[in-house]
């Protein structure tokens, strides 16, 4: 009997680990080839807050509810869209069945449940006990062990550099461990590396000049080695200016107790948020992501400040897991006060006629109901908008706070690599981060990453196993099972 066809991850994360589990519990040969080492190899997936959900809704929704909701969230209707809903269920169901702990959460207004033992929401990521045991990296350790009990394979240390092709078909990669150059062959191969916010060369070039004044609110290890593999060999990009982040204090640029929480955004979106130039920058009503997105794009990113009032720094700062009131000043973050603009405009280095003018023209547009009239125009989209006229009033010197990527390795609803022309890559698959066509957009439209990750994994291992079923009928007689 011949050996069942190979499918081979590239990246341990949650993308990777779940199209490696289910590709072998599928009858594939399946490999995990992952750069970092050790049983906590950093990843994004390990150090996430857990929360799985679709569009900040419970997964386990009937489809027609989780299209609504992410069209509600500005996600565009696609083919990639449609496979979340058809799939956010089934893939939640396929990781309690491996194994995976979850805790139902209602308290949490973004979906029901998180991974358990939920991850302590606190500033850092120091000491490790913050995310070490808990249900992230439990999460991918009990897939790495899955993998294992059901003969599939793990090799760690060994980054991917390049992919192979034979007659037009990727027929796998050639990695790097320590010295040695490992080629290794597969039916089908699958990018799953998270991403490319943490180089700074493909940030500059898609997202932003200046990615020394963003901070890089991940685990570091998405260097864009997959988005560099797949377009060298023709595949299409899609969304790649678009990420996840959440507006951050300035000091978390080198304050690494301010990252990845307390996110300033609830602040932002109640007050403005103005550039060192005093005046507004963009609409403040389409909520952090958006906020984060747009302060990544200027030429300084950390030049940004928001502008609130005592009533919203004891109304929406006191609201969230990790409350920007108190933990923003506890933990070393500026926070100006003044009992008036232009005392504030001193201490936060704003021209001062231009701060109070700013803040004059959007309390009057907020009570007069023009404030859609403003210059940028101001929405109350995601939030409302507050007045700022409570004394003290208060700058927070901010920028933006890069999660991961949201656009990538263009793929279709069962994480086939698209080409530039449109047609499908054949061989080549891609899931979670690394991948672009489902976020993103001019109001930056989310789903969650951890759910994209789960769904898509586990498509393309489906999607490859039927392949095999179809090239090897003779071999393969055995039906696809569902989950
Ligand atoms: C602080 C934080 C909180 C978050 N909270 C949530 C949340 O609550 N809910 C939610 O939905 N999302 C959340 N996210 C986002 C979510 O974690 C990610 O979108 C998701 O984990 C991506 O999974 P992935 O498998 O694509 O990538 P990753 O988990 O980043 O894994 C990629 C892996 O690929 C490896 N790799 C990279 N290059 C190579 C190469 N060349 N060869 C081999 N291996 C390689 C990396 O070492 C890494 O292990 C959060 C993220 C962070 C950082």
């Amino acid at each position: 009997m011949n050996p069942a066809p190979r499918f081979l991850s590239v990246g341990g994360g949650l993308a990777g680990l779940t199209a490696a589990v289910r590709a072998q519990e599928l009858g594939l040969a399946a490999v995990v080839i992952e750069a970092g080492s050790g049983p906590h190899y950093p990843c994004n997936s390990r150090i996430a807050g857990g929360i799985l959900h679709v569009s900040y809704q419970d997964v386990r929704l009937p489809a027609e509810q989780l299209r609504a909701g992410m069209r509600d969230q500005d996600v565009a209707d696609s083919p990639q869209a449609e496979a979340v809903a058809e799939t956010a269920h089934r893939a939640f169901d396929w990781l309690r069945r491996h194994g995976v702990k979850m805790a139902n959460f209602p308290q949490l207004k973004r979906g029901a449940w998180v991974m358990a033992p939920p991850r302590p929401m606190v500033t850092g990521l120091q000491p490790a006990a913050n995310w070490r045991g808990r249900g992230p990296d439990l999460t991918l350790q009990t897939l790495r062990a899955r993998l294992i009990a059901l003969g599939g394979q793990f090799i760690e240390g060994a980054r991917a550099r390049e992919l192979i092709q034979s007659e037009g078909r990727c027929i796998g990669v050639v990695a790097s461990r320590a010295q040695e150059a490992l080629r290794l062959e597969a039916f089908a191969t699958l990018l799953a590396d998270g991403g490319f916010a943490a180089n700074p060369a493909c940030f500059r070039e898609f997202i932003g000049p200046n990615p020394a004044e963003v901070v890089q609110r991940n685990a570091g290890s998405n260097q864009g080695d997959a988005l560099t593999m797949a377009r060298a060999i023709g595949a299409g990009l899609r969304g790649t200016d678009s990420f996840y982040g959440h507006v951050l204090s300035r000091d978390a640029l080198h304050n690494p107790a301010l990252w990845p929480y307390p996110q300033v955004d609830a602040l932002g979106a109640a007050g403005v948020i103005v550039g060192g130039d005093g005046r507004r920058l963009f609409d403040e009503g389409l909520g952090g992501i958006h906020a984060a997105n747009q302060l990544a794009r200027l030429d300084h990113p950390a030049s940004a400040q928001v502008i609130i009032d005592a009533a919203i720094w004891n109304g929406p700062g006191r609201v969230g897991l990790v409350a920007p009131n108190p933990m923003l000043p506890y933990h070393g973050g500026t926070l100006h006060q003044a009992g008036d603009l232009k005392t504030l405009a001193a201490l936060a280095g704003l021209p001062a006629p231009e701060l109070v003018e700013t803040v004059r023209q959007y309390n009057a547009a907020l009570s007069a109901g023009t404030l859609a009239a403003l210059t940028p125009p101001r929405s109350q989209r995601k939030t409302p908008a507050l007045p700022i006229q409570t004394p003290p009033f208060m700058a927070i010197p901010v920028c933006s706070g890069i999660t991961n990527t949201m656009g990538g390795i263009h793929i279709d609803g069962h994480g086939r690599v698209l080409s530039a022309d449109g047609g499908v890559v054949p061989g080549l698959y891609a899931a979670g981060a690394a991948t672009g066509g489902l976020e993103g957009g001019p109001t930056v439209g989310y789903v969650g990453g951890l759910i994209k990750a789960v769904v898509f994994g586990m498509r393309a291992a489906e999607d490859a196993a039927h392949r095999v079923v179809s090239h090897h009928p003779e071999e393969n007689r055995h039906a696809i099972p569902q989950s």
